[in-house]
């Protein structure tokens, strides 16, 4: 059953296992119609690991997922996904031997109505520029930055209800870091609910209303994103022991 009035995302008590490894355990999550939830932590501190269980790509060994109150737990990432939860960067989204203009008719296909599709296209090389110089490119020789473009440009053009990005600044140029985050600060005006997972904390607390700080598969820390700076202090970045 699906609720109006539920948040668009709820997770209670989760927990991911790999063999006798615990990577996430009783973590409790809720983040309402449109607000932004930066979750920050070390590395292998369970993010993506409780982004995995969140969007179907892990089965959670314990705990509950909900999308809009409905109960999505255990089902699979492309189920999760037709219910409107966009996993970026997505290791498949992209179709290497298609010009980016196919990739992006493809990519809508799935997500908009025949009628919506030439508008959103036109919208996706508004929003990346760049893409609309390239259209006609194998998406497989773009560069990495460019790639990551793509996949960003078919979730933003057709505004998923909640969007899981995952470190989408990985390995970017600076000056498609600031693309990324423009064109979240975009989404999120648009509406979109966004968990967002990111190694530019401070970037990350100025997009995102709450915050909660994963130590070791655990919240170890929950609160405004205004109030996070005191608890990231020393140490955070480094990996976990
Ligand atoms: P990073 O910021 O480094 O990506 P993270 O916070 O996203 O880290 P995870 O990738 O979720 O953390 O990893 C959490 C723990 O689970 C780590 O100890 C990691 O080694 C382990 N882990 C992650 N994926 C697997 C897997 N497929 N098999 C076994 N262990 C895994």
């Amino acid at each position: 059953m699906s609720d109006d009035d539920a948040p668009v995302l709820a997770a209670q008590g989760l927990e991911v296992r790999y063999g006798d490894a615990r990577a996430v355990f009783g973590v409790d999550l809720e983040v309402a119609q449109g607000q932004v939830l930066a979750v920050l932590g070390p590395n292998g501190a369970g993010k993506t690991s409780l982004a995995g269980a969140i969007t179907g790509r892990v089965r959670p060994a314990a705990g509950r997922v909900h999308i809009s109150g409905r109960d999505v737990t255990g089902r699979s990432a492309s189920q999760i996904s037709r219910l409107g939860v966009a996993y970026v960067p997505e290791e498949r989204a992209i179709f290497p031997h298609l010009s980016v203009n196919d990739n992006l008719r493809v990519l809508l296909r799935y997500a908009v109505p025949r009628a919506e599709r030439a508008v959103t296209l036109d919208k996706a090389f508004e929003l990346f520029p760049v893409l609309a110089e390239r259209r006609r490119q194998q998406a497989g020789t773009l560069s990495g930055g460019e790639q990551q473009m793509l996949s960003l440009a078919r979730v933003l053009a057709a505004p998923p209800l909640l969007l899981v990005a995952d470190e989408m600044s990985l390995g970017l140029a600076p000056r498609l870091v600031d693309l990324v985050f423009e064109s979240l600060a975009r989404a999120r005006d648009e509406g979109v609910t966004i968990l967002l997972i990111e190694q530019y904390v401070e970037r990350a607390l100025a997009l995102a209303g709450d915050a909660v700080i994963l130590r070791r598969g655990r919240v170890s820390w929950r609160g405004p994103a205004s109030e996070a700076h005191g608890e990231l202090a020393a140490g955070y970045l480094g990996a976990e022991v």
